[in-house]
C-alpha cells in the first residue's frame, strides 16, 4: 500500500494544479452548514467540516438531468428523432467526500450498473470521477456507520483516503485513479508504509470508539418478508410522517427518479428529476389507481427497501451506510435506528 505525506502548506497549490485536468467538487460552507458543490476557480474545499447536509450523490446523479433531446423542426432531416443528450464525461474529482458517502455510491451502483442494463448517465459520470475521501476523526452524534458495514475510515468506493494530522494529510492511495490524481497535484512525498499504516490504524480505532450510536442488523436476513410487511408497528411509525421526502433527498443511497418531457418552441427534452417514494404521486398510475395510496404503505416501503428488500436481493448488507442524515433532518423525528430495532427483533405473535 502506498502512502503520501502532504504538508498542508502545499495543499492549495496542489489542488490548483489539478484544475488543469479535473473539474473539482468539495465541501463549501452554506449558511450554517456545508454542501458538496462544484469548486469554482480559486475556491478550495473546506476540509475542516463536520457534517454535510447533502451527500455527494448529485455529482454523479444530478437533481435534474437532461437525457434525450429532440428537434421538432420539420425542416431538419432528423426531426422527431430522440437523441442522447451530450453529457460531460471529462475527469472530475470529489475532494473531502466522507467515506460512508463513497461506500453509498457502491451500493447505488448495484442498481445502475447491472448484468442486464447499464445506465449510461450514472455510470459514465461515476467512471469519470475520482473520489478523494477524508476520514472522520470526530464522528457526530448521528453517525452509526460502523453498524452498517461502513465507518469513519472505510475505504470502499474511494480512490484516495486522507487522514488529517493537524499540519499534514497522510494520503492512502487505493487505486490507479487515485495515484493519477495525486500526481497531477504534484503530491509525491512518499511516507513510510509501516509507520503510516500504524498511524491510520490508531486514528481509525479512536474514531470508531467515539461512535456512540449503534444498530443491530444481524437478524434481518432471516426474517420472513411477508411477516415484516404485515407487522403491526408500521402505523405507529407512519403516524407523524408528513411525507415531505427530506429523508430520501438527503440520503446517499436513495436513487428514485421521475422522467418527464418538456417542449419549448421547436425543441423537446426528456429529463429525469430526483423523486421520492414518500410522495403519494410517486406510484400513482395513469388510471388514477395508486398501489401505495396510504402514508403507512409509503413509510413501510422506504424502510422495507432499505432494510429488507435490498438485503435479500443483493446480499450486500442493508441499503444504509449509517450517515444519520435522515435522522437529523426529519422534521418529526422518525428514526431509522428505531425502525431497524423493531424489524430486527420482530417475532410474529400467533
Ligand atoms: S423526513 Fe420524516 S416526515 Fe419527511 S418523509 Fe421522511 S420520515 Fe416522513
Ligand atoms: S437511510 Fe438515513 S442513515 Fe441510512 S444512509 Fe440514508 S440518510 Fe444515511
Amino acid at each position: 500500500m502506498k502512502f503520501i505525506s502532504i504538508d498542508k502548506k502545499d495543499w492549495a497549490k496542489g489542488i490548483e494544479a489539478s484544475r488543469k485536468t479535473y473539474t473539482l467538487f468539495g465541501p463549501v460552507k452554506d449558511k450554517n452548514s456545508f454542501l458538496i458543490k462544484k469548486l469554482e476557480n480559486d475556491i478550495l474545499p473546506e476540509m475542516d467540516y463536520n457534517d454535510c447536509v447533502m451527500s455527494a450523490k448529485s455529482v454523479i446523479f444530478p437533481q435534474t438531468e437532461k437525457m434525450l433531446v429532440t428537434s421538432l423542426d420539420e425542416s431538419q432531416e432528423d426531426h422527431h428523432i430522440m437523441k442522447k443528450s451530450e453529457t460531460d464525461t471529462s475527469p472530475r474529482a470529489v475532494l473531502g467526500i466522507r467515506p460512508y458517502d463513497a461506500k453509498a455510491m457502491e451500493l447505488v451502483k448495484l442498481n445502475f450498473d447491472t448484468e442486464d442494463y447499464r445506465d449510461p448517465y450514472w455510470c459514465d459520470a461515476y467512471e469519470a470521477t475520482t473520489f478523494v475521501g477524508l476520514g472522520i476523526n470526530k464522528p457526530g452524534p448521528f453517525d452509526f456507520s460502523t453498524s452498517t458495514g461502513s465507518g469513519p475510515f472505510e475505504e470502499a468506493g474511494l480512490d484516495v483516503l486522507l487522514a488529517d494530522f493537524d499540519d499534514k494529510y497522510l494520503a492512502k492511495i487505493l487505486t490507479d485513479k487515485g495515484e493519477a490524481f495525486m500526481d497531477t497535484c504534484g503530491f509525491k512525498t512518499s511516507a513510510d508504509e509501516t509507520e503510516s499504516g500504524v498511524l491510520f490504524d490508531v486514528l481509525k480505532k479512536e474514531a470508531e470508539k467515539n461512535i456512540a450510536s449503534h444498530i443491530d442488523t444481524d437478524k434481518l436476513k432471516e426474517k420472513i418478508l411477508l411477516e415484516l410487511h404485515e407487522a403491526p408497528f408500521w402505523d405507529d411509525f407512519a403516524f407523524s410522517c408528513i411525507n415531505c421526502g427530506t429523508c430520501t433527498y438527503v440520503c446517499p443511497t436513495c436513487w428514485c427518479f421521475d422522467i418527464q418531457d418538456e417542449t419549448k418552441h421547436k425543441s423537446s427534452i426528456r429529463i429525469r428529476n430526483w423523486d421520492t417514494c414518500m410522495s403519494s404521486l410517486f406510484t400513482r398510475h395513469a388510471t388514477g389507481h395508486n398501489p401505495r395510496s396510504t402514508k403507512t404503505q409509503r413509510v413501510r416501503q422506504r424502510f422495507m427497501h432499505k432494510l429488507k428488500y435490498f438485503l435479500d436481493k443483493y446480499d450486500q448488507g442493508i441499503m444504509c451506510v449509517g450517515c444519520g442524515r435522515c435522522v437529523k433532518s426529519c422534521p418529526v423525528n422518525i428514526d431509522i435506528r428505531e425502525v431497524c430495532k423493531m424489524m430486527n427483533s420482530y417475532e410474529k405473535q400467533n
